[in-house]
């Protein structure tokens, strides 16, 4: 058998020979950053394939989060998941908000919208869910009551590139919504990401707060930041989003792959698709109960002794970490089904590149727990 490393993931590059001669058009125009030719392109093709009306590219997407917050002139308390990525919350700290946990659905890992309204109180103004794995959350319900309480909602969409709920993008739902192109996900810009909101104006708005807040060349609008992506990267995102279809489509073989050989193995749970939902693919978690035999971090151990790297995504939860563990919402008894997911889950290796030989070696290893 191969002794092939198997990472988590691997990214999606676009072809060198594609890729020199427009670093040699970049070269000829010496035009390397701030709105130029190749991130108006990127901005058009973006908000065409994504189906969305405005979009704003960042340099990644812990910007966008950050951004969506001071654009929206969010104070007080955001409610949030503690079953996402670190960035999620961070981003309410960073502006010196109070991030207040509200626990999960244990189908999907989003965020519950029947446990948000207890957590709201005179001071909260903002929702940041997160699409866990690219799973839609429930938007309508966190709509009704962001209506009720009036409420802004942030989606931290960085895993739901490209999905659809009934033909419309969930980029559409709430406020605003942040994407990111990272190396390690579904679409790349190597670092990068976006800011997607409904109308001209905020569009604007933002645009200046990622650009100091210069609205002129002698007026700045805002405090903003420096967080521009530059032509090099929006070059290189042109090509990437020409074959990300097809990456998506040999994800979702490897995730139809996985599921069916891993239906009858007791105690292992894979994520369903939803009808009416067009899903990326974005993670392969598995989710380890008891009756699995051993624990989720033994077959995590086993996995490795076969050079196959899996990720505890989200292990741990952001709420138990330093600077927020502190925090009333923080308790776990706060949040019992964001613990339990946390401690079952095992991400498996999913990415487009993944060959037939390496998800055996990986179906083999689960199935057989040797
Ligand atoms: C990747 C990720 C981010 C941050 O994106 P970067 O581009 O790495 O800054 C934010 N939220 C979630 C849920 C993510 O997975």
């Amino acid at each position: 058998m191969s002794k092939k490393t198997v990472f988590v993931t691997s990214p999606l590059l676009p072809k060198l020979e594609d890729f020199i001669p427009m670093l040699q058009d970049i070269w000829d125009r010496k035009w390397l950053t701030n709105n130029g030719y190749y991130h108006k392109e990127l901005e058009k093709a973006l908000a065409e394939y994504l189906g969305v009306e405005y979009i704003s590219l960042f340099t990644n997407g812990t910007l966008p989060l950050i951004t969506a917050l001071q654009a929206m002139k969010i104070a007080g308390e955001v409610i949030t998941t503690p079953y996402s990525f670190v960035a999620t919350t961070h981003s309410i700290w960073w502006n010196g908000l109070k991030p207040v946990f509200v626990d999960v659905d244990e189908e999907t890992g989003n965020i519950d919208p029947e446990k948000i309204e207890a957590a709201i109180t005179p001071h909260t103004m903002a929702i940041m869910p997160v699409h866990v794995y690219g799973t839609p959350c429930n938007m309508k319900r966190i709509q009704e009551i962001a209506d009720i309480y009036g409420l802004k909602v942030i989606y931290d969409a960085a895993h739901a590139f490209g999905v659809r709920k009934d033909g419309e993008s969930v980029l559409n739902a709430g406020d605003m919504s942040t994407l990111s192109f990272h190396a390690t996900k579904v679409y790349n810009t190597i670092e990068g990401g976006a800011l997607v909101c409904h109308d001209a104006a905020t569009k604007k708005r933002i645009d200046y707060l990622k650009n100091f807040g210069f609205a002129g060349e002698t007026t700045v609008v805002a405090p903003g930041i420096n967080s521009k992506m530059d032509e090099i990267r929006s070059a290189y995102g042109l090509l990437n989003l020409k074959q990300v279809d097809d990456a998506i489509a040999k994800r979702k073989a490897t995730a139809e792959k996985y599921r069916e050989a891993l239906k009858d193995v007791p105690g292992v749970r894979c994520l369903q698709d939803i009808e009416g939902v067009r899903h990326n693919y974005a993670y392969f978690p598995i989710f380890i109960s008891e009756e699995y035999g051993i624990s989720r971090d033994d077959l995590y151990a086993k996995l490795q002794e076969h050079d196959i790297f899996g990720r505890r995504y989200f292990y741990p939860l952001i709420s138990t970490f330093g600077a927020y563990k502190g925090l009333e919402s923080a308790n776990p008894k706060n949040l019992p089904v964001a613990h339990k997911l946390a401690d079952q889950v095992l991400c498996l290796p999913m990415f487009a590149g993944l060959d037939g030989e390496s998800s055996d070696r990986v179906i083999d290893v689960v199935r057989n727990k040797r």
